[in-house]
């Protein structure tokens, strides 16, 4: 039988710990806070966007979200990413991407400094990533980690593989599988569009995390009998049983890996839930330290 891992059960893990700390905040500290910023056409973000606010509103984390006018352009964002890095009144920023040209998320993004940086996005965040002195860690790599560490998967000394490399999704998250904690120490094969043979790149592994958004890139022919899949990846189709409508899946065909894979993460329910609290924690996080209850490493 394949064991379904839950999101939820790891999320309220990652929210406990949130509650506590905001709870050991100093008396007249300001609350956290957290800032999304978009463009505000109307897009799946919205539906993001509903996530992060119900979910600060749970812990008591101060939400709202900034739309960009229109007409504004890379500039007005760069402008209002400054004016949110000043305002001490905000901890967290989040940015959204992808972006159509001409802006430049990456360019926009640091202009925050490392805390305020909750996504962990900036090249200053991954820089440090990669220098194992990590302040801010993309928020889903850090929720893949977590269900896996959660539901005990072998992870340290194991041959994992990730599949994708963007640098906000795939490479961090193979960074930090590699690293030492609170990384993994596991060893990684990343693989992605131009790495050949998906099943001849997977065989061997005992955990794989698919970052891809494709769906059924993974069943039984390119997963090894017995493997361990987290499923980051996330993609609408139209749902057969409501026509008309859409309906989320990942990578993963859950049909063809049951009974042939170890476990597997749903989508949706999976890595979804646990990143938005992981981005609830770094901002606990960026808040502790910008309050000077905890210092920057
Ligand atoms: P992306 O920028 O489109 O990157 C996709 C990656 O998949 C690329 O590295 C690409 O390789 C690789 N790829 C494409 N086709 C492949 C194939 N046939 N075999 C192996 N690799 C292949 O997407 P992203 O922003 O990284 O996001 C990845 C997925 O995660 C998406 O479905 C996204 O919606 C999902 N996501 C989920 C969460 C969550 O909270 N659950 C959060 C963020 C993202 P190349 O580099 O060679 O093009």
């Amino acid at each position: 039988m394949t064991v379904r891992l839950e999101g939820r059960p790891v999320a309220e893990a990652t929210d406990a710990a949130s509650r506590s700390a905001i709870a050991a905040g100093r008396p007249g500290d300001l609350p956290p806070s957290l800032v999304s910023v978009h463009r505000g056409v109307d897009s799946p973000f919205r539906f993001y966007l509903r996530r992060q606010a119900k979910a600060a509103a749970a812990l008591g984390i101060t939400f709202r979200d900034t739309a960009l006018a229109p007409a504004d352009g890379p500039e007005a964002l760069v402008a209002a990413l400054r004016g949110l890095d000043r305002d001490p009144a905000v901890h967290g920023v989040l940015v959204e991407h992808p972006l159509p040209p001409p802006f430049d998320f990456f360019r926009a993004v640091d202009e925050l400094r490392v805390e305020k940086d909750v996504d962990g996005v900036g090249a200053r965040n991954l820089g440090r990533l990669l220098g194992q002195r990590p302040v801010q860690v993309p928020a889903v790599a850090r929720a893949a980690l977590a269900i896996a560490q959660h539901y005990r998967l072998p992870l340290e000394g194991e041959r994992v593989a990730v599949v994708g490399r963007s640098p906000t999704v795939g490479l961090p998250l193979a960074v930090l599988l590699a690293s030492p904690p609170p990384g993994a120490n596991a060893a990684v094969t990343l693989l992605h569009s131009r790495s050949g043979d998906l099943a001849r790149g997977l065989a061997g592994t005992t955990t794989i995390f698919s970052c891809v958004g494709r769906p059924g890139l993974l069943d039984r022919t390119t997963v090894p009998e017995g493997a361990h899949v987290v499923d980051v990846g996330l993609s609408s189709v139209p749902d057969p049983e409501r026509p008309g409508a859409q309906k989320a899946v990942g990578d993963a065909d859950p049909r063809a890996l049951d009974g042939w894979a170890a476990s597997l993460t749903p989508v949706p329910g999976g890595v979804g839930p646990v990143t938005v609290a992981e981005l609830m924690a770094a901002t606990v996080s960026s808040w502790k330290i910008l309050s000077g209850a905890t210092e920057a490493s």
